[in-house]
């Protein structure tokens, strides 16, 4: 591993400005999962980690006065076993709770886990310069593309890795963004970007940028939420589909639903067809396969990836289920 300097700043200020204007010199560091392998396998090699882990009070979680507040510095284990949040923001707690492995969970933060780079083979090789990495080209379009996207993908066809972002998604969540200049809150949906936008990146953040806080607004009476991923492994995998499914229920019928899909698309997706399949409805079986069959009625596979329709159909159909204690 390339040598680089360890900084530790002790307020958000003195760490965007640590961070600079050139991405190529310094990296943000928080817990360090997914950031240590990408300096490991010579996927990034700043000459500079900014300690994220050394500002102060950045681990909060306030779920006091309506809003919940969640700190970026938050880990997946602490907001797994919240009780509020299981209670209230159910799909977040049983995202947070699927993600990875005990260890990963315990380490991994909430501001790491939505700004984690793909997990792309292709981009993850030193090897090979694709089109992520600033070369001309996406070795997915005719390469070994099982784990790519269905959905929302070209001129790149990573898929967005977050378990946490569908289900913060789904339960409308905004963004704190921090910099030297200043701050700006953004609703989390519009965090994050295609490749057709910017092949290179994956959310609106610029260099020096830091997210230093989620926000959810209080559920609607009534809101009911949940979480599935489906992957290869019972555990220590990403989704190869996953869905948050968040309605607004008056009894058994559904007056509002949220769906946000993961692991299939280069950015979370959220299914709208979907979501007015669902207004107004009942929901039984059969109205959550209207709906799930809507969800991937765009999608288009390419060599390998076409299980990934029929599945995410399932995982559709079955979150709904699921939100609604159906
Ligand atoms: C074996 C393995 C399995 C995994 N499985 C899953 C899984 O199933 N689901 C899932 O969602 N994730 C999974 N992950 C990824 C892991 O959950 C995330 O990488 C973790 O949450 C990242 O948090 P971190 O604090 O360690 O981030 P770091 O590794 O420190 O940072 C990750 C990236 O985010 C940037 N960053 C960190 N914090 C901020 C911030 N506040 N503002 C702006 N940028 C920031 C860093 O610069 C870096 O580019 C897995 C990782 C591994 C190694």
């Amino acid at each position: 591993m390339k040598h680089f300097e360890m900084a530790r700043p002790t307020d958000l200020k003195e760490a965007s400005s640590l961070l600079g204007k050139d991405l190529g010199e310094a990296r943000l560091l928080a817990g360090g999962m997914d950031l240590l392998g990408e300096l490991k396998d010579h996927i990034i090699e700043p000459n500079r980690l900014v300690n994220l882990k050394s500002v102060r009070n950045l681990d909060y979680i306030d779920p006091k006065g309506g809003n919940l507040r969640l700190g970026a510095l938050v880990t997946l284990t602490e907001i797994a076993g919240h009780a509020d949040i299981r209670k209230r923001y159910t799909a977040l707690a049983e995202a947070a709770e699927v993600v990875g492995s005990p260890q990963i969970r315990n380490i991994g933060t909430l501001g790491g886990n939505l700004c984690q780079r793909p997990r792309c083979w292709y981009y993850r090789d030193e090897h090979v310069h694709c089109l992520k990495k600033g070369g001309n080209h996406c070795f997915a379009v005719n390469g070994q593309n099982q784990y790519h996207a269905i959905l929302g993908g070209g001129p790149c066809f990573i898929v967005h890795p977050s378990d946490l972002a569908p289900a913060l998604i789904a339960l409308d969540a905004q963004v704190k963004i921090v910099s030297a200049a200043g701050s700006r809150d953004v609703p989390l949906e519009k965090f994050f970007i295609l490749p057709a936008e910017d092949p290179h990146r994956e959310n609106i953040l610029q260099p020096g940028e830091i997210v230093s806080e989620v926000s959810v607004p209080e559920p609607e009476a009534g809101v009911k939420s949940a979480y599935l991923k489906q992957r290869e492994k019972e555990s220590f995998d990403w989704s190869l589909s996953a869905c948050a499914a968040a309605l607004e229920m008056d009894g058994r019928a559904c007056r509002n639903a949220r769906l946000v899909l993961g692991g299939v698309a280069p950015a979370p997706w959220r299914a709208a067809e979907a979501e007015k399949a669902l207004q107004g409805k009942t929901i039984d079986e059969a109205a959550a396969l209207q709906a799930a069959e809507a969800a991937v009625r765009d999608a288009t596979s390419l060599e390998h990836n076409g299980y990934k329709v029929p599945l995410t159909k399932a995982v559709v159909q079955m979150a709904i289920l699921k939100a609604a204690g159906a």
